[in-house]
């Protein structure tokens, strides 16, 4: 199967917005006091209106109730949601496996909200229907490049009452390739460990190129650092955006510049340690000549050395075999 370019997928992909997954589904025991018995234990949770009878009729609830944090415990169905062989397709499976076969094989879960409108009791039924609520458009993450999924939850009980709500975000994800070469070099794998061949060097992260901003890397592929240059009312303006800020014209030219700057204000990272990244790392805001500002790396210096004011210029560079960044140096 021939994988889809970014467009046809994107166009796939919402067609999956604001659809059911399928079917409610019914979680495979009513609430009991098994469950409930070792959710506690495991949680450390010893409120006695969960887990002993008696104190519990004594308390407000009348008899033992369910924690409500238990709530998505009711519908989950173990192993099967994990085995692609009983797994059952729905929408959200085949979404899943729409970003897999695309290359976004990876998967994080990222938030999870939930909601109760009432406490459970043994003997009450929980289903639920899920909703692919949004899709995010291709964002670029410390793990990799990838799309966020938002689902709903609604879960009710026997009488189709709601119980209660979750919202679950994943992100489906390109895994880095950077850090997969740090993970097969710690692993030994591609090259053997002590065999006095070096790991392959992990790369920078990608930046994503779109319809907006292909055209300034294409710049730094061929050596130069463009500026988007509003056509109406000549305003600069950087990163790349199809608007102009000050009079809202769609029309824009770019101009070369001439890479000579200083330093706005700067940080130097320290922490977490990406792959690919040299530490210290001093990211630093530049003032152009020309008026605009630039995000970069500055490089031929100590952190200590650097200075709000300090005279940089500019310095395309290689950083792997593929890529090209603009980075600055102290002026000469
Ligand atoms: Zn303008």
């Amino acid at each position: 199967m021939s994988p889809l370019s970014k467009e046809e997928l994107e166009k796939e992909l919402r067609t999956y917005v604001g659809v059911k997954t399928g079917p409610p589904q019914v979680g495979p025991e009513p609430v009991n006091e098994s469950m409930i018995n070792h959710w506690c234990e495991a949680i450390g949770d010893r409120n006695q209106v969960y887990t002993d009878p008696e104190a519990a009729k004594r308390s407000v609830h009348g008899g033992v109730v369910a924690p409500p944090t238990m709530l998505q415990a009711w519908v989950l169905r173990g192993i099967e949601m994990a085995d692609p062989t009983t797994m059952k397709r729905n929408k959200q499976t085949e979404l899943h496996q729409l970003l897999s076969e695309c290359g976004y094989t990876s998967v994080v879960a990222t938030n999870c909200e939930q909601a109760y409108s009432r406490y459970l009791r043994p003997g009450d039924r929980v289903s639920t229907t899920t909703v692919i609520e949004s899709i995010s458009e291709e964002k670029a993450t410390a793990l990799g490049i990838g799309y966020f999924i938002n689902t709903r939850d609604v879960f009710r009980d026997q009488h189709g009452e709601e119980v209660g709500w979750m919202t679950f975000r994943v992100l489906k994800f390109k895994p880095n390739q950077a850090l997969q070469a740090a993970r097969g070099a710690a692993a030994g794998s591609g090259v053997a460990a002590g065999s006095g061949v070096a790991p392959v060097k992990p790369t920078r992260m990608r930046a994503p190129r779109g319809h907006d901003n292909a055209w300034w890397w294409e710049g730094i592929d061929r050596g130069e650092l463009l500026i988007q240059k509003c056509s109406a009312c000549g305003t600069l303006r950087h990163p790349p955006r199809p608007m102009c800020g000050a009079c809202q014209s769609i029309e824009w030219e770019a101009v070369r510049s001439k890479g000579r700057g200083s330093v706005y204000s700067y940080t130097v990272l320290l922490h977490p340690k990406f792959p690919g990244y040299d530490y210290p790392l001093v990211c630093a805001l530049i003032e152009l000549e020309e008026g605009t500002r630039i995000v970069s790396n500055l490089v031929g210096c100590e952190p200590d050395e650097v200075r709000i004011g300090m005279p940089v210029t500019l310095s395309i560079e290689k950083v792997d075999d593929e890529m090209k960044l603009p980075l600055f140096r102290p002026a000469q």
